[in-house]
């Protein structure tokens, strides 16, 4: 596996919600000042590419010469140049595409990404192949390598999975070939799929790039509409869909067993410094807890009853409720919220955050009501040597886009500490489940205070609602998508899943461990097909089992100690990711991330906020 000193990082991309067409977007944008931080213009850009090469050319003088620590430690500064020039041109790059996907930056950087990949690409399997015994001396000799431990032990865990002579450079030239036609394919199909449009009294609406006003619709008939015609569509490509996804695992089950992996879960979970035996046991026992799920849908279900007269539908899952109107937030208004959100978090992370989203220090570009060609999710950068920024496409007010801004935002702020205490450059990514847990843990905190602050009890119980079912169940929710993908895997390699019946089959056996719709509408069966990450990105799933029972440990720690945990988690998110994550979380909060009480403890949150919501809005005097 290439990916211990790569340039492929954290694209932690928000999914954008578009609010009913009722609401009103705020106007006033927050704009990032890229001259300020990164380059003057454009063409001071392309000149400044000459440093980068020059960087990348220092590298390259240490290809076939890393035969003594002082080249082993040369190598291994030169990379960190190389990273830390890269990283400056590529966040520049980024957000000018992203701004518009059609400026020539887009092109451009993934020209510059496939440029410095392949330069960069000799450095781990030529440290992978210098013999154990000799590595020692190096370390023993060259004091200067004592910062780097941790890399090269991560570079030699590999070492039992690496392949002989040339042949892992040869598996990676033809990884397009192997592992990455799946998901073009997938695309592929569901490009071709015409899902349609659903009539509704304010004209017809597209069941895909519609799809967020037709689950929010009023009208129930048009929720369920659009529902069958989603589920119509992907059923009508059922027999494409199971033969990529069966050939995407059998392609990650061939290269597990070329690496001596037990198979492709085991490979996945072992390059997040997972224990494989571990995160499976985690995920039945996630099973066997589920009903903390179907008791969410339960109160939702009665709420429905209670308003509407009539049985909750999978449809009507985020179906608005009678006579409540949501708030807008204008974005002007947006800072001053997260100043008094996070004030519980100290005056540090305050002022940090402040500082991101205040409009004179043009770290932030978000703009209400989007743009024509600008990327319509959210993302935040910011690397050793260069400002951490935060990106959002698209603003309403919504609630969720608030919630997006505490996530992205909170990346944003962990970056910027890390990048202030002087974090290595290759400490400044770690593995995806606890870069993940810091940011779910902000919109915990952001949902709660809004709760605590609401105007009245219907407002009150709502931002309680979002609390549990945008951030507090997704270790669940992510739980639920893992041991299906898992079991997949399992089923493909023993012959028990061939077809689209065989994977209906085991989506309605696992999924009715964590609801109760899927055993009454026959369409949820055919869900397996609708999960595009699964193609994407396989396997990446666990990483919100972790991130999501990490981050609600760390609300526990909080609001029962909330001096002590804040010192120590500040100094986490400044500390970067010297050792692996288990060590790490033991060593600042004293979590074990291995234990069971991890889960038991998450539960019992979780069923307390559950007792909270049964009641429903409180009906005394509002706030
Ligand atoms: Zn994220």
């Amino acid at each position: 596996m290439r990916a211990k000193l790569s340039l492929i990082f954290l694209l932690c991309a928000a999914i954008h919600v578009t609010p009913n067409d009722a609401q009103t977007a705020p106007v006033a944008p927050l704009s990032a000042d890229l001259a300020r931080y990164y380059f003057e213009s454009p063409e001071a850009e392309i000149a400044a590419r000459s440093d980068l090469e020059s960087a990348l050319k220092r590298l390259g003088n240490f290809r076939g010469q890393i035969n003594t620590g002082q080249r082993l430690l040369g190598a291994l500064q030169s990379y960190e140049e190389v990273l830390t020039l890269y990283r400056r041109h590529e966040t520049y790059l980024r957000l000018r595409c992203s701004q518009n996907r059609k400026d020539p930056a887009c092109a451009a950087n993934s020209k510059l990404g496939s440029t410095v990949n392949a330069a960069t690409a000799f450095l781990t399997p030529e440290i992978l192949s210098v013999p154990e015994a000799q590595l020692r001396r190096f370390e023993a000799a060259d004091p200067g390598l004592k910062p780097y431990q941790f890399t090269l032990e991560d570079i030699r865990r590999d070492a039992p999975h690496s392949l002989p002579g040339n042949e892992e450079a040869f598996l990676d030239r033809l990884q397009p070939e192997i592992a990455d036609w799946q998901y073009d394919l997938y695309e592929q199909i569901l490009a071709g799929i015409s899902f349609g449009t659903v009539q509704t009294s304010a004209g017809p609406l597209d069941v895909i790039h519609q799809r967020n006003l037709l689950v929010s619709h009023a009208d129930p008939r048009v929720r369920e509409e659009a529902f069958h015609r989603r589920f119509e569509g992907f059923a009508g490509r059922r027999d494409l869909f199971a033969f990529t996804l069966i050939h995407t695992v059998q392609a990650q089950s061939a290269l597990a067993e070329l690496h001596h992996y037990a198979d492709a879960p085991a490979r996945k979970y072992a390059s997040l410094h997972l224990d494989p035996e571990q995160a499976r046991a985690l995920l039945t026992a996630m099973a066997q807890h589920g009903d903390v799920v179907k008791r969410f849908e339960k109160i939702r279900a009665d709420e429905y009853q209670r308003a509407n007269h009539a049985q909750l539908q999978p449809w009507d899952l985020a179906a608005p409720q009678n006579n409540f109107d949501l708030p807008v937030t204008p974005l002007t208004d947006a800072p001053g919220i997260f100043h008094e959100a996070f004030s519980g978090l100290g005056a540090e992370y305050q002022e940090a955050f402040d500082a991101l989203l205040n409009p004179r220090n043009g770290r932030a570009d978000v703009l209400p009501g989007g743009a024509p060609n600008r990327y319509t999710g959210g993302f935040s950068t910011g690397f050793a040597g260069s400002t951490s920024m935060l990106f959002i496409g698209r603003y309403d007010g919504t609630f969720k886009d608030l919630s997006v801004i505490a996530h992205e935002g909170g990346h944003a702020t962990h970056r910027g500490f890390m990048s202030a205490n002087g974090v290595k450059p290759l400490y400044a990514n770690g593995p995806n489940f606890l870069f993940e847990s810091f940011a779910v843990f902000n919109e915990l905190v952001l949902a709660d205070y809004l709760a605590d602050h609401a105007p009245d009890p219907r407002l009150r119980h709502y931002y309680l609602e979002q609390w549990m079912r945008i951030k507090g169940l997704d270790a669940f929710y992510g739980a639920e998508d893992a041991l299906l993908e898992q079991q997949i895997y399992e089923g493909v390699s023993t012959g028990d899943i061939r077809s689209p019946d065989d994977l209906d089959k085991l989506t309605l056996q696992v999924d009715s461990q964590f609801s109760t719709f899927p055993a009454t509408t026959s369409e949820l069966r055919n869900r397996w097909a609708t999960l595009s990450l699964m193609y994407e990105d396989p396997l990446y799933n666990i990483n919100y089992v972790y991130g999501g029972l990490l981050a609600l440990k760390y609300y526990q720690l909080y609001a029962a100690d909330h001096d002590h945990f804040l010192q120590r988690y500040i100094a986490f998110l400044k500390n970067g990711f010297d050792a692996p994550p288990a060590v790490l979380l033991q060593q600042y909060l004293n979590i074990n991330l291995f234990d069971d009480s991890l889960l038991k403890d998450d539960l019992v949150l979780l069923n307390r906020r559950l007792d909270q919501l049964e009641l429903g809005p409180a009906p005394g005097t509002p706030k």
